[in-house]
């Protein structure tokens, strides 16, 4: 067997973005209150401006509730959230859920459809037949049969999401389909995180959850915040492009941090609806700008699956900001489009 795991620092979900290190603050500069730890088997970091009642350790408890409640309702590595005991529902009579879960599930619905199938929040077996869900790393690649199997289980067509008056419920046309959310729950807790800040007054802030971020405002030192993409490679922390997002979220979806090694095969954790296999192709990392952070880490999945001649097309036919980066034979290939050119810091 030859396997090994590159998946650095035991990241599994891991964020592709960093935070550049701060500048010497001027003089007229405001605190910057922050708060990190780890969350849903990967990592958050909260940046709040100025005063926050009750300062950090209030600010550390409020957004670990909200994570906390979030990793209880969209989890599939926790047996007891409320998405795995839908999964484990074997019948397709409703199931009523909370809210939270009903808009996950119906965004990730419509990112789903939008990208034709790209991004696709049912591709759970697949995922786990490829080790990179709750179940083991294969020891040896996956069959045909097993591929077309899992596939079988698969669809978004077969999930359906009613909101009622009074309550919202899901159901399955089949009994074993599985969802996975890991895709776009990071960037539904980065909004939620905001949203709970917007509603404290908090007029600036950065709300980063494994790679997914929400940014408002600007920074102690009165800049707008700058992100870097990262540049892929083994390296960690390596800058590849600085980015001046602004009031947005803005999430990075790569095929080089998670991945392993089989039979001199090189396997990422995202996976082609369309193949029910791990991409193959050159494009290594796709960031997208939107104003919701559900939305971009949703969307940069599907992004990712289409490639980058496919993904730029996308794009420029959404007037969508994205970025993305391809391997050549010497580095990396830089191609965005057009709506990104905003986003570049002004020099
Ligand atoms: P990361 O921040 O680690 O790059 P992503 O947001 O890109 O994570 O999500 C990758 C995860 O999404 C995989 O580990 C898998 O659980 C799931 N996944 C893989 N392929 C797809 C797909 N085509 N559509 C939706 N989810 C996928
Ligand atoms: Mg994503």
């Amino acid at each position: 067997m030859n396997r090994h795991q590159v998946c650095v620092r035991g990241l599994i979900l891991c964020g592709l973005l960093l935070l550049l290190g701060c500048k010497e603050a001027p003089s007229s500069a405001l605190p910057e209150l922050k708060v990190s730890g780890p969350t849903m088997g990967t990592h958050y970091a909260v940046k709040v401006v100025g005063d926050y009642p009750g300062g950090e350790p209030q600010l550390q408890h409020e957004v670990e509730q909200i994570l906390q409640r979030i990793d209880h309702q969209l989890s599939t590595y926790k047996p007891d959230s409320e998405l795995s005991r839908f999964n484990q529902h074997q019948a397709t009579t409703p199931v009523e859920i909370s809210q939270d879960l009903a808009d996950v599930l119906i965004e990730g619905l419509r990112v789903g459809k939008m990208t034709g199938g790209a991004m696709d929040i049912t591709v759970g077996p697949l995922v786990n037949l490829w080790g990179f869900g709750p179940d083991k790393r294969p020891t040896k690649i996956p069959s045909e049969q097993q591929i077309a199997a899992a596939r079988l289980r698969t669809g978004l067509d077969k999930l359906h999401v009613e909101i009622g008056s009074d309550k919202a419920t899901v159901r399955k046309d089949i009994p074993d389909l599985y969802v996975d959310l890991s895709t776009l729950g990071e960037g539904y807790a980065a909004d939620q995180v905001a949203a709970w800040l917007d509603g404290r007054g908090i007029k600036n802030y950065m709300v980063e959850i494994a790679g997914a971020l929400r940014l408002k405002g600007h920074n102690g030192q009165g800049d707008l915040w700058r992100i870097a993409v990262e540049k892929p490679g083994d390296e960690l922390g390596q800058v590849q492009n600085v980015l001046t997002p602004g009031d947005n979220g803005i999430s990075t979806a790569g095929s080089y941090r998670n991945y392993y090694e089989l039979d001199g095969q090189r396997f990422s954790h995202i996976i082609d609806p369309a193949t029910g296999k791990p991409l193959t192709h050159k494009l290594v990392s796709v960031t997208v700008i939107a104003p919701s952070a559900l939305y971009t880490d949703a969307l940069d999945t599907g992004l990712m699956v289409m490639g980058a001649d496919k993904a730029l097309i996308f794009a420029n036919e959404h007037n969508l900001p994205i970025y993305t980066l391809t391997k050549t034979d010497d580095g990396f290939k830089v191609r965005f489009s057009r709506a990104f050119a905003a986003y570049q810091p002004k020099p």
